[in-house]
């Protein structure tokens, strides 16, 4: 097995056998035989496990999505038929003496009940986190030890990635929830020993008593979700606090836009921090894992750094299906190669990426490790509001949320529809509530964000609403929320 240190530099003819080598034992060995949920996908299609020797036979396999997993009326625990599941003889049937032989070694020196732990280990699920949609019922995805071993793994590499020296002082105000984000930076603390404190978000110990924990453990690295983050530099600096020591700010579970980085380096800087450098991250609930972006001077995006050895991502065509080039935009595609307990394979992440997976070596560490674009519109923020129709068009909200956290006048913001006069037969209206950084003016704010909505996105809103900062930061719901309320849809239902 190629370890991390020498896999970020193999080429991609190396790492392209290491991975058809993974892909079709994995397929052969775990996915087949234990998930009950693909042995029915391959036996339906016609597809034999054998097959699927390299990542070019991957498209035999009909894809998986959101939708799959989803409790029906027949089947209300669905989630469980994506759970590996083995038994005694399904491991006999699979196995091939290479991996039989310890089991049956560790029988004859330690018993059978050795063996079972073993396999438990392995298999058995003791950790779960959930999928995050509003609209539907949350999805659990299990982890067994061996999965949250991986996290350890993927932990130790966002910290090689993000280029963290072992002494830094991590302080984690991810909201303390069963979601990745939060137990991803928990577990990279455990794995390389680095100090972490989770406070747990502004929900838990609220912004003052964050603020409180970072400045005593004079933090080097902040890491959160990008709303929270800038919260809490802002009031650091409206208190007038210390937080020279810090470094660097990780921000993950949102896209960040280049404006949104600028003004987390700008409060750091008044609020005593020196050059700081800021991450995005990218993760997904069924992934159990997450890449990074590496460090740069003026923090540009430079992609998340994959893991050729743990997953493969492909980019697809999402009205065909089809597998694009290398490059193109499109839907990202991922399977896991080294999962147990809850395992999607070929599965649609609904994020769409512009500029897809580069392969060229990374221009700012080497690494020749694959690396998706920033440049990433995730489902996951979108899930129930996501292309809203605004007045018959089609208005992506991410989209709007981009184009509002970048904007340097802007503090914080909340979009709202409503119809107008509340008749549900009347039209939408577009309502973009606004905070602004002191001494900016009202009007021209306005007439900004008019223009850049209707060359954007080819909708203009009817009303500005403008309010102070606090008022906004009760209305988005900060430190009430766990998740701040950025768009709010007031339609009455006709
Ligand atoms: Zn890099």
């Amino acid at each position: 097995m190629i370890d991390w240190s020498e896999l970020q530099r193999a080429n991609r003819a190396e790492q392209r056998r290491l991975q058809d080598h993974l892909l079709g034992r994995y397929v052969r060995e775990y996915l087949y035989p234990f998930s009950p949920y693909y042995r029915r996908l391959f036996d339906d299609n016609g597809v034999r496990p054998e097959q699927i020797r390299t990542v070019d036979d991957l498209r035999r396999i009909p894809l998986t999505q959101k939708l799959d997993l989803l409790a029906t009326p027949e089947d209300p625990q669905r989630f469980k038929q994506f759970i590996l599941q083995p038994d005694p003889a399904t491991i006999k049937a699979a196995w091939p003496l290479r991996k039989k032989l310890p089991l049956l070694w560790q029988k004859w020196t330690q018993g059978a009940a050795a063996v079972r732990r073993t396999v438990q280990r392995e298999f058995s699920p003791c950790f779960m986190t959930f999928t995050t949609g509003r609209s539907a019922d949350p999805v659990p995805f299990f982890y067994s030890p061996h999965d949250i071993q991986n996290l350890h793994d993927t932990g130790a590499r966002l910290v090689d990635v993000m280029r963290l020296p072992s002494d830094y002082r991590i302080a984690n105000v991810f909201p303390y929830a069963p979601h990745l984000a939060f137990w991803q930076v928990f577990f990279a603390g455990q794995e390389t020993g680095m100090m972490a404190l989770s406070t747990g978000g502004g929900k838990v110990m609220g912004s003052t008593g964050d603020l409180r924990a970072i400045t005593r453990l004079r933090a080097d690295a902040l890491i959160g979700v990008p709303g929270y983050v800038y919260h809490l530099l802002r009031k650091a600096v409206s208190d007038g606090l210390d937080l020279s020591s810090i470094r660097c700010v990780v921000l993950g579970a949102e896209r960040v836009p280049p404006g949104l980085k600028d003004k987390i380096s700008q409060l750091l800087r008044q609020a005593g921090a020196g050059e700081v450098r800021v991450f995005g991250t990218y993760g997904f609930t069924e992934a159990r894992m997450a890449f990074a972006e590496c460090p740069t001077r003026d923090n540009e995006y430079t992609g998340y750094h994959l893991y050729p050895d743990l997953a493969i991502f492909e980019v697809i065509d999402p009205a065909t299906g089809e597998v694009l080039p290398d490059g193109e935009d499109g839907e990202l595609v991922f399977t896991p190669l080294r999962a147990r307990a809850s395992t999607v394979f070929r599965y649609r992440t609904g994020d769409r990426v512009r500029g897809g997976i580069q392969w060229d070596p990374c221009p700012h560490c080497g690494r020749t490790v694959p690396r998706i674009s920033s440049d990433l519109t995730r489902e996951s923020s979108l899930k129930d509001l996501q292309l809203l129709k605004v007045k018959g068009t089609l208005v992506n909200l991410e989209d709007c949320a981009m184009l509002l956290s970048d904007m340097k006048e802007v503090e914080e913001w909340q979009i709202e529809l409503r119809k107008k006069d509340d008749d549900p037969l009347e039209v939408d209206e577009l309502v973009v509530h606004l905070a602004l950084k002191d001494g900016c003016l009202k009007e021209p704010t306005a007439e900004q964000v008019r223009t850049a909505f209707k060359s954007r996105l080819e909708v203009s809103p009817n009303h500005f609403e403008f309010l102070g900062l606090d008022a906004m930061l009760q209305k988005i719901g900060m430190e009430t929320e766990m998740k701040e309320k950025r768009f709010v849809d007031a339609r009455p239902q006709a």
